[in-house]
């Protein structure tokens, strides 16, 4: 029997379903602990450890009716923060100094971290929704705001969990960097979907949507969202969650809706950690970079759990091998979700 070799719904992307090779989630699940060991006295991104950080481009306090926003001034670290983000102390971008050209040469931008919660091991697939509506209105707020600058071409929001997904820090954290041109996955996702809507007048990630809530890879949804295994994944036990209804960026979320989003969130991690013994992973929102392409581009979050080896062959061509294909994936993610 061959194995089925896919296309990517937009990049011109090909993996191979190896299904002679195929994995039972058993054979995958992550066997000893990489969680790194780090004392809370010595952790930066603990409460009381502040100082052990650059000053915070955002902070949010507990007010009396509501949520406050507030920035770090003038040497203060404000205390008792719900979350909190920083400036990374190994930028990839950084921003210009006042009066610098930014010529295409220089890697302009920022690079922040949000520290998701003050308690330490608050990861996604353990928090509380509250905290986890924090963590979604941080990045929005980071969003608007390094979306502002002139020389910010795109804002990419992601998240490494664990030291195989390349965390170096084990504190509940996500990572956020402005670049200065729009990234190669996503200028391809943007032109595959610009053509698709001038021939069909339609965005292709509502179509996907319409296939997916009903095809065997469909994991899990609630109201506003769906969660499945693409088509033509390349991570076994790839999932991508995305808005049922046409969504450019994360910009539109409503207070009900981030909600929904929290709790999609928390469920899928914590059925792929029940699933494999809380494997690495790492995840990346696509979102669309400008209004030219708010009416062709719909944004979804894409989920890598980190449990197979990239070699000669994926790269050396681009082209994968999966191991587990997404509607194996699906149906199990789906049956230990139902159990949770
Ligand atoms: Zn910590
Ligand atoms: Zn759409
Ligand atoms: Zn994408």
């Amino acid at each position: 029997m061959l194995n089925d070799i896919r296309k990517d719904y937009l990049l011109n992307r090909w993996v191979v379903m190896a299904t002679h090779r195929k994995r039972r989630p058993v054979d995958l699940a992550r066997k000893e602990t990489d969680i790194q060991k780090f004392s809370r006295s010595s952790c930066p991104f603990c409460p009381g450890n502040e100082r052990k950080t650059p000053p915070a481009s955002l902070v949010y306090l507990k007010g009396r009716k509501s949520t406050v926003r507030k920035k770090d001034t003038n040497g203060i670290r404000h205390k008792n923060w719900l979350i909190r983000c920083v400036p990374n102390l190994y930028s990839a971008f950084s921003h210009p100094k006042i009066g610098e050209s930014f010529s295409s040469g220089k890697a302009v931008g920022h690079h922040e971290v949000l520290i998701e919660s003050p308690n330490h091991n608050e990861q996604p697939a353990n928090a509380k929704i509250s905290q986890l509506v924090y963590v979604i209105n941080g990045y929005i707020d980071r969003l608007e705001d390094l979306s502002s600058k002139p020389y910010v071409k795109y804002v990419s929001i992601f998240r490494n969990y664990g030291l195989d997904a390349g965390a170096s820090l084990s504190h509940a954290h996500s990572q956020i960097i402005a670049t200065p041109m729009i990234p190669t996955i996503l200028s391809d996702e943007l032109s595959a979907s610009s053509e698709y809507y001038k021939a069909n007048e339609k965005c292709i990630f509502c179509d996907i949507v319409e296939r997916e809530k009903n095809s065997p890879r469909f994991i899990w949804g609630n109201k506003s969202f769906i969660a499945f295994a693409p088509w033509a994944g390349v991570h076994p036990f790839e999932y991508w969650i995305t808005p049922k209804e046409h969504q450019p960026t994360l910009s539109e979320l409503r207070s009900q809706t981030t909600r929904d989003l929290a709790i999609a969130l928390k469920t899928c991690l914590n059925g792929l950690r029940s699933l494999l013994n809380d494997p690495p992973y790492n995840y990346g929102f696509h979102l669309s970079p400008n209004e030219e392409t708010d009416k062709h581009y719909h944004w979804h979050l894409e989920v890598y759990p980190k449990l197979t080896i990239w070699a000669g062959f994926e790269k050396s061509t681009g082209i994968y091998i999966n191991v587990v294909p997404p509607e194996d994936a699906a149906r199990s993610m789906k049956r230990i979700i139902e159990r949770n």
